[in-house]
């Protein structure tokens, strides 16, 4: 068996590109590719709710009595407590679903990043770990997810306030898919 360690940095080491659970990394903000409702789902909101125990949910349950009674919008993000998770925050984000392109994918999904990253900020965080958003059940393609996360980065680098952005990729080939898109810069 081959075991590849898969950990690049990008855009003057700011950003670290990498193959792994996102659940097992140790940052300050861990980003949750959330549903609406808060209350948990599949992929790795599931996986986040699993691993981190029960007080996450508690948590969001009070964000769905407070904040956002009918549900995080899309593009939004909130943070909770990161229960057993080696990171000090959850901040769940809600990503668009795949419509084909034509209902304003791009600007919502540029919003989930950069509202998780503002909120990060105004916590306090320096460092951040982000799944692949929307490239899951949400069905965005991977390789245009993947340009407009790193366009979007490009442009943070310019003037970063956070130490390090961790994209945290579950296979190897979304990790390649994410490398050609920098390559083909
Ligand atoms: P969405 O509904 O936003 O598409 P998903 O959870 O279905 O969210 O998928 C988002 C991405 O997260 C997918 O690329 C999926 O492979 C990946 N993923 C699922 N579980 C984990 C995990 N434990 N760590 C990192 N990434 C994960």
């Amino acid at each position: 068996m081959i075991i590849l360690f898969m950990e690049k940095e990008i855009l003057g080491g700011l950003v670290v590109i990498k193959v792994g659970d996102i659940t097992e990394e140790e940052v300050d903000a861990i980003v949750n590719a959330a549903n609406s409702s808060l209350m948990g789902g599949g992929g790795v909101d599931g996986a986040i709710h699993r691993k981190g125990g029960p007080s996450i949910l508690e948590e969001c349950k009070k964000v769905r009595q407070t904040l956002y009674p009918n549900g995080l919008p899309t593009g939004k993000a909130v943070a909770t407590n990161a229960g057993n998770l080696k990171a000090k925050y959850v901040i769940h984000t809600v990503g668009p679903v795949w419509y084909g392109g034509g209902s304003n994918e791009e600007e919502l999904l540029k919003d989930a990043y950069k509202n998780s990253l503002e909120l990060a900020e105004k916590l306090g965080c320096q460092t951040i770990a982000f799944p692949s958003i929307s490239t899951g059940a949400y069905g965005y393609p991977k390789e245009k997810a993947a340009k407009v996360v790193y366009d979007l980065l490009k442009d943070y680098s310019k003037n970063p306030k956070l130490k390090q952005i961790r994209l945290v990729f579950f296979s190897q080939s979304d990790f390649e898919t994410f490398m050609k898109v920098v390559g083909n810069e």
